[in-house]
């Protein structure tokens, strides 16, 4: 994903994808890490599409499942 200047200069960011991934997971929305091509740390974004799925995800979803919902 290409990131604009201003967008990098406003954006919260994080050291490490796993650092972004923890609070993506707890967030209330839904958040995807990217890689800044500007400050080559991670961001998060609302934007989902073309983003892999983390494992979090994927781990509530098989959870919500083995319990029936
Ligand atoms: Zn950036």
């Amino acid at each position: 994903m290409r990131t604009r200047f201003g967008v990098c200069q406003r954006k919260r960011r994080y050291a490490s994808e796993a650092e972004a991934l923890e609070v993506a997971a707890r967030a209330d929305v839904v958040l995807r890490p990217y890689r800044c091509a500007l400050c080559r740390q991670f961001h998060l974004t609302g934007r989902t599409k073309g983003m892999r799925v983390p494992q979090f995800v994927l781990d509530r979803k098989k959870e919500e499942e083995s319990r029936g919902a």
